[in-house]
């Protein structure tokens, strides 16, 4: 059987209040043996310990502060996070990043917090999750000032989830050590200039997830998105670099355990 690995998931969500253990298995039917759920503020801290606490072998969790919340950051706030990275269930710092689309949280404060908050990742020994919504310019100057090359120990500092960048973007992100995101969007029909982004980067640098419950695959646009959703998205992966579902099964989930440093 298949074993992949959902790199990015918000299963605390409370969409899934009534059924997420039923998700939670559908999952593992589905052959997504490994999930990472994602937390992206304070508040949500505490629920992603428990997932992972509760599904130790299939459930890890990143703790982080995504720029829709940046009024929250502080030196407090960092000084918390860096007592919770070192749990052995965070194996990330995430989300974090820049959102200049959805939120108008103003950008300096973002860029402030994401450096910080970057700089901590690292300094911390853990990968950072990062969020990247019409800001790939500044992305590109606070990673290639702190990530000017990648990792000696480890493939990958991190990982740019859900990469919605251009073909230079993609380039220059692995070039520096970071690992790619791929979900729904990337079975979207109209969505040939990311496709030839991931296939520039290439397959070794991709990891699969859901960003459940947000964007599904096109089999289920408009619905709620769940873990189980991510055999359709390699489907379309191995579409796209002419290789074997099971050689993307394999190759992806590598990709997510050398992230994730599993
Ligand atoms: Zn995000
Ligand atoms: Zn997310």
């Amino acid at each position: 059987m298949l074993a992949f690995f959902d790199t990015h998931a918000h299963l605390g969500d409370s969409v899934f209040e009534t059924d997420r253990e039923t998700v939670l298995d559908r999952a593992r039917a589905a052959g997504v043996i490994n999930i990472a759920e994602i937390a992206d503020a304070p508040k949500e801290w505490p629920g992603a310990l428990a997932l992972s606490r509760a599904r130790p072998l299939q459930v890890r969790c990143a703790l982080g502060l995504h720029p829709y919340y940046v009024a929250e950051f502080s030196p407090a706030l960092l000084g918390a996070l860096a007592a919770k990275a070192r749990l052995p269930e965070v194996a990330a710092i995430g989300e974090i990043g820049l959102d200049y689309v959805k939120t108008d949280a103003p950008k300096g404060a973002q860029i402030a917090a994401f450096r910080a908050l970057l700089a901590g990742s690292l300094s911390w020994g853990r990968p950072a999750v990062i969020h990247c919504r019409g800001a790939y310019e500044d992305l590109r100057d606070v990673v290639g000032a702190l990530c000017p090359h990648p990792p000696a120990e480890f493939r990958f500092w991190g990982v740019v989830h859900c990469f919605s960048g251009g073909e230079d973007d993609a380039r220059f992100l692995v070039e520096r050590g970071f690992a790619l995101g791929v979900d729904g969007p990337v079975t979207y029909p109209k969505n040939d200039g990311l496709r030839a982004a991931l296939r520039g980067a290439g397959l070794e640098r991709i990891v699969l997830e859901t960003d459940s419950p947000y964007l599904p695959p096109q089999s289920s646009r408009g619905k709620r998105n769940e873990p189980a959703a991510i055999p359709e998205i390699a489907a379309k992966v191995a579409e796209v670099f002419g290789r074997t579902l099971e050689d993307v099964a394999r190759t992806t989930t590598d990709n997510a355990r050398a992230l994730y440093r599993l």
